[in-house]
């Protein structure tokens, strides 16, 4: 048997020992678990599987044990996922720092920093959130206003953020900031890590149409952050924000880790809320919903290959961008269909005479929406894809 075989076979033996029932399940809204030092569970498995997976190591499977990660192999890495895909496991946490932070962090952080935040992220013990948005500065990111003064031993932190989703939850922020606001915008930003307990940090949440406030605005007020936070060379932010998003656009795309679970199965429910003999119009509309089911399926089988040409090594960086595009895109047609299919039982999203299942699929649907705009909207992937994969030449314009 190959080395690879066993280690499958251990890893299976170990979920299905350790891996409640209960937690074998796609994630109901509102059971996710967010690590950090308001790490909430519901109910004791969630705090068993948590527990669990983090003694394991296997929070950042792939990275190094002297950082507290699992310190396994790509490949092995891809049969824990497949294995715990086959079993059904529910994510142990999510946390953004995992997702965007760490990989950054890895590969350019210094000795005391990998020591001092990923440790404690390989253990679900903090919460990051994403400080890159401003009023004035989404898809223009490098636009950013938010200024970090060099005052000898420290940075003073003025401005605010926009959109940072669970800023109210979390325990610091990685940030972008302005160091230098002489330098042409590309040049004067630097990454910054903030602890958002400190002094002059208002988080506000803002409220949203689904009823639910994942966003807020941060307020700094001549916040004191130590230099030993900043993140690579000072005025170099901007190359490892675009490499921060391109984890971010991986994660989104299901090349994360412990991806969310595709949570409806499109044709059943369709099924279900549209039983046979079939009107014209219903017809129609299954005919779409097969289009989208097998384009969802062409989907995977590209992240499959993907996955592949990665632990081959082939960089496959810039397309992340194009599987973002297509992932949050399929997501909203599947969603838009799934609503059609259930005619006025899609109405309701806080009202209890509509099922579980069916506010679930609502709030999906318009999270859907959300999901095209986060990490940079579809256009603005579109102009990533035609510069950096495709390499077209720039339109000038013609006004
Ligand atoms: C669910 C969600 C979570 C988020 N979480 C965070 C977070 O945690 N932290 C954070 O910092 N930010 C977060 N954001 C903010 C997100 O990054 C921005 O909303 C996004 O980058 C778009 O910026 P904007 O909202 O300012 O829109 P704008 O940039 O004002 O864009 C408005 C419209 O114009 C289009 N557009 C803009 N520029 C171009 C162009 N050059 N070419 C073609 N079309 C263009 C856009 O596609 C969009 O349709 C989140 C957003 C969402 C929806």
């Amino acid at each position: 048997m190959s080395d690879l075989a066993k280690f499958r076979e251990e890893v299976r033996a170990w979920l299905e020992a350790n891996c409640p029932m209960s937690l074998r399940t796609p994630t109901p809204d509102g059971e996710l678990i967010w690590g950090g030092s308001k790490v909430n569970f519901t109910f004791e498995d969630q705090r068993l599987w948590f527990e669990r997976m983090r003694d394991k190591n296997w929070f950042c499977p792939t990275w190094s044990t002297d950082v507290g990660g699992g310190g396994l192999s790509a490949k092995e890495n891809s049969v824990l996922e497949s294995e715990m895909r086959r079993l059904k496991c529910r994510p142990p946490q999510i946390n953004l720092g995992i997702w965007m932070l760490g990989p950054v962090l890895l590969q350019h952080g210094s000795d005391e920093q990998k020591k001092q935040f990923l440790t404690p992220m390989t253990r679900g013990e903090v919460r990051w959130c994403q400080g890159f948005s401003e009023p004035n500065a989404g898809s223009d990111l490098a636009s950013i206003r938010t200024s970090a003064v060099d005052k000898g031993d420290h940075y003073l932190v003025n401005g605010s953020k926009i959109w940072t989703s669970y800023g109210d939850q979390s325990d610091w922020m990685y940030a972008l900031v302005r160091t230098d606001p002489s330098a042409p915008k590309h040049q004067g930003i630097s990454l910054l890590l903030l602890d958002m307990h400190s002094e002059g940090v208002k988080a506000a949440p803002i409220d949203l149409i689904s009823g639910k406030s994942t966003f807020c605005e941060v307020f700094f007020d001549n916040v004191v952050v130590p230099k030993e936070n900043l993140i690579g060379e000072l005025n170099n932010g901007w190359k490892l924000a675009k490499e921060l998003l391109q984890h971010e656009r991986s994660a989104m795309s299901k090349f994360g880790e412990f991806q969310l679970p595709t949570h409806f199965d499109l044709m059943s429910l369709v099924n279900d809320y549209m039983p046979a003999p079939h009107s014209k119009s219903e017809e129609a509309l299954i005919d779409r919903a097969t289009v989208a089911n097998m384009e969802e399926a062409t989907y995977n089988l590209t992240v499959q290959r993907l996955t592949q040409e990665m632990q081959a090594g082939q960089n496959c960086f810039g397309l992340m961008s194009v599987m973002k595009f297509v992932h949050t895109e399929q997501e909203k047609i599947k969603f838009e269909l799934l609503l059609d299919a259930m005619g006025y039982r899609g109405l309701g999203w806080e009202d209890d005479s509509f099922s579980d299942q069916e506010q679930s699929i609502t709030r999906a649907w318009l999270n859907s929406f959300a999901q095209t705009i986060a990490g940079g909207s579809s256009e603005v992937q579109l102009n990533v894809i035609a510069k950096r994969v495709l390499q077209l030449p720039e339109n000038k314009g013609t006004s």
